[in-house]
């Protein structure tokens, strides 16, 4: 996260204090810093340890597996979950797949290869927790196909909601080559955050997670 949302030293504090990843987990986490790989924060790490275990979700979505440190972690501290992740990188899917065949103890995770806007509309199972921690332009494209394969009670997390703090500015403060990236969030949240469809929460970790729980079976979203 190049611009914290949070004050420095609290950001530090969650990351130093917070329990440490161990075993394969550090592993990854130290391999993604030194290749400089985008995975979640240590903040968030704490966070999903603390959903998972206490949600126990039975069918996870990904979408964004980059080197499957999440979907481990998830699988980690969800044992009797299946995963399904889905990246469109070649190079990050070799990495996911390699440490898919070392790590994934319970083969609890599947990898689908592909860009998201074709694999989503393939699926067709149902996902009691989701994850999206992908290009944050196409939330609001994805968001209708992943609703439709929620329960009602499921949830959704939507990772880097707050752009570095942009999203509480004007466009015309924003950089020319964010306000794609902009316009998608503002639409997301327009969608999302007032909606009795949906309760929704804002949650300051990492560069913001905006979390969603499904309330009705047909949730009505605003027209793309
Ligand atoms: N969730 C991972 C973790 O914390 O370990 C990190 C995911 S990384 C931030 C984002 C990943 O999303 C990248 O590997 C990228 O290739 C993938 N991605 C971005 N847009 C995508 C799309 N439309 N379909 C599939 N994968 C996508």
């Amino acid at each position: 996260m190049r611009r914290p949302v949070v004050k420095e030293e609290i950001v530090s504090f969650m990351r130093e204090r917070q329990q440490q990843n161990t075993g394969f987990l550090a592993e990854l986490e130290a391999f993604a810093k030194q290749e400089n790989i985008p995975i979640i924060p240590h903040e968030t790490v704490a966070y999903f340890r603390l959903l998972m275990q206490t949600l126990q979700p039975k069918n996870i979505l990904e979408i964004g597996t980059a080197i499957g440190f999440s979907a481990l972690l998830m699988a980690d501290n969800a044992p009797n979950a299946h995963i399904t992740t889905i990246d469109r990188n070649p190079e990050m899917i070799a990495f996911a797949k390699e440490n898919f065949a070392k790590y994934d103890n319970r083969q609890q995770i599947t990898l689908l290869e592909g860009d998201a806007a074709e694999v989503l509309g393939e699926l067709e199972g149902s996902y009691d927790f989701v994850f999206m921690d992908s290009a944050k332009s196409k939330y609001i494209i994805f968001l209708p196909e992943i609703l439709k394969r929620m329960p009602v009670g499921g949830v959704l997390v939507l990772d880097d909601i707050f752009q570095g703090g942009d999203v509480a500015k004007p466009i015309l403060e924003v950089r020319r080559g964010q306000r794609t990236i902009y316009r998608g969030l503002q639409r997301l949240f327009d969608a999302t955050l007032d909606n009795h469809n949906l309760t929704a929460s804002l949650v300051p970790l990492g560069d913001g997670l905006l979390i969603l729980r499904k309330n009705k079976e047909d949730v009505i979203l605003p027209e793309n």
